[in-house]
């Protein structure tokens, strides 16, 4: 059984594969197979307005073209001191062209001054399955938390250094990828996904 990982995030790529099983229940192999491997196929751009949206264009986009079940997320970070923000923007908060450092800059910048009750976030997976014959199916995860006043650890990627964990003193870059991968937004989405699939 072969599913396509319609994501040109490599972190991404590899916290979705070591989330999902590699076996079915009947012992059957799952073969993950990324954009690289089918040749490089290229997403359109992720013009939704929602993550749900998002997730949508990468998986049916990828499923059509290639013949395979696909599956893609779409993450936000949404700042309750933001009303929400920068939520489907998260990739560009600090503009089309924004890296990661400009991004928590931004976000930082935007928090300065409040203390840490003021400073409630989550993270928001969209996961979405598509077949190559257009059944398309979505599942939710969600991580809350807060954003802290400066960065703390070297793991994992994007906004993980400034997300302390709710109920933990530590941001998702001070977690390891095995512990990051059994709470976060991420996980709950996948774990919700590979049950559908009737895979856990
Ligand atoms: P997208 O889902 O690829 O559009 O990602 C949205 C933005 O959120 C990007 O800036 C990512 O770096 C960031 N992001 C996505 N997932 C995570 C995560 O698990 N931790 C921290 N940042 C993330």
């Amino acid at each position: 059984m072969k599913i396509l990982v319609a994501t040109g995030n490599r972190h991404k790529f590899q916290e979705i594969t070591h989330i999902l099983p590699h076996q079915t229940k009947k012992g059957e192999n799952i073969d993950y197979v990324s954009l690289q491997d089918i040749g490089g196929l290229r997403l359109p751009p992720e013009n939704g307005v929602t993550l749900q949206e998002n997730a949508e264009i990468k998986a049916i986009f990828a499923a059509k073209e290639s013949g395979l079940w696909a599956i893609s997320d779409d993450t936000g970070l949404e700042v309750e001191f933001l009303n929400g923000r920068p939520g489907v923007h998260t990739a560009r908060y600090a503009g089309e062209t924004a890296d990661t450092q400009a991004n928590n800059r931004k976000l930082l910048n935007e928090l300065e001054g409040l203390f840490l009750g003021k400073r409630a976030a989550r993270f928001r997976t969209v996961a979405c399955l598509a077949s190559p014959q257009g059944q398309v199916f979505n599942f939710e995860g969600i991580l809350n938390g807060f954003i802290g006043f400066d960065y703390h650890g070297e793991n994992g990627f994007g906004y993980d250094p400034l997300f302390i964990v709710e109920g933990s003193a530590r941001t998702l870059a001070q977690l390891s990828e095995q512990e990051k991968n059994k709470i976060s937004h991420r996980a709950k989405a996948f774990e919700k996904l590979a049950a559908h699939l009737d895979l856990l």
